[in-house]
């Protein structure tokens, strides 16, 4: 989930036979609910395994309490792996669901630039990756179809229709997997904070003394493109600079920021409003609903032009990242009047 690696991490993981599952830690109790394994090392594919030192069941325990929290939040309202494979570290500078084994493989502590977190910040990390797993277990049904739709009308130099959903729905993935962060912790900047406070976000000179305030001006977020602080910012539902009209797209290659500016609007309105805000089952599916009619939309829109689904059609679909914003904005507006 990390602001660094983790769109090739995902994107790898799908295409990257992983280790045989094999369980390595018999914890009573969590086999084979939440978990149909438990393992202490992360294949990454290409001969990189990253090995655990000290993990024990009680802090998989931890990690199962998130699991578990979230399924029971949802209810009936979505669909969700209810067995899953559980990969954890001791430390590691990222965190990922695997779709292709529905596994979480996720560090207990965050490690960033050689800066550890806190692991009291790493729930929200792990209950993004299984925001992850259910947005998956929704797509299954729906993606087959998508991409049959996508394939009608695919230039021949555009790539495979996965790719082509995969473009068009990552960032969406992104913005679902912290909806789920932020329901299951009720705090708007959670994975924000994940990110965040990390030694290095809040003082890129390295030395812990510069910046000894975290609230210092110049230990502060600054508005530049490579600024890995800004894209953790992007990410706090709460971050009046993500307000769309204000909000200055960092970078809009990266999926985990480029919704920024819906993450601001549906905390304001839905998430964080008093008379709904904890019927947080309907509001993760209602949540999806919205993706998935902006999405079709969205299809629609780049297969009716001139030339169909080609590169140049789907830059100008996705190209202008303020649109996109705000035509998802809208679509949630309408989605979630309709629902509540
Ligand atoms: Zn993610």
């Amino acid at each position: 989930m990390t602001l660094i690696r983790n769109t090739v991490l995902f994107a790898l993981s799908s295409i990257v036979a992983v280790a045989s599952a094999q369980a390595d830690l018999d914890c009573p109790g969590l086999i084979p609910r939440p978990f149909s394994s438990i393992e202490t090392r992360i294949d990454l594919g290409n001969g990189q395994i990253i090995e655990a030192k000290n993990i024990d069941c009680k802090k998989v325990n931890v990690g199962a309490k998130v699991v578990l929290g979230i399924q029971q939040m949802l209810g009936r309202a979505l669909p969700y792996p209810s067995s899953i494979h559980y990969r954890m570290v001791d430390k590691f500078d990222n965190a990922f669901f695997d779709p292709s084994d529905v596994s979480l493989n996720v560090p207990y502590q965050l490690v960033l630039d050689n800066y550890s977190k806190n692991p009291v910040y790493s729930p929200a990390v792990w209950a993004h990756e299984y925001g992850h797993s259910v947005l998956d277990a929704v797509l299954r049904s729906a993606a087959p179809q998508w991409r049959a739709i996508i394939k009608r009308k695919l230039a021949d130099d555009t790539g495979t229709p996965a790719q082509v959903l995969d473009l068009l729905i990552s960032s969406y993935h992104e913005f679902f997997a912290d909806v789920i962060a932020v329901l299951y912790t009720q705090k708007p900047d959670a994975v924000a904070r994940g990110l965040y406070m990390t030694g290095f976000m809040t003082n890129p000179e390295g030395s812990p003394s510069v910046c000894p305030n975290k609230s210092s001006e110049k230990c502060r977020p600054r508005n530049r493109t490579s600024d890995p602080r800004v894209i953790a910012t992007s990410r706090d539902f709460a971050d009046r600079h993500n307000q769309l009209g204000t909000w200055r797209g960092v970078d809009p290659s990266d999926d985990h920021d480029l919704l920024a500016p819906a993450r601001f609007h549906i905390w304001k309105y839905y998430l964080s409003n008093p008379q709904i805000k904890h019927e947080e089952g309907k509001l993760a599916a209602t949540t999806v609903d919205a993706i998935m009619a902006d999405v079709n939309a969205r299809i629609k829109r780049v297969m009716n032009l001139p030339g169909g689904i080609n590169r140049a059609n789907l830059q100008r679909e996705m190209g202008d990242v303020q649109r996109i914003n705000r035509e998802f904005i809208d679509q949630i507006d309408a989605t979630f009047k309709k629902a509540f």
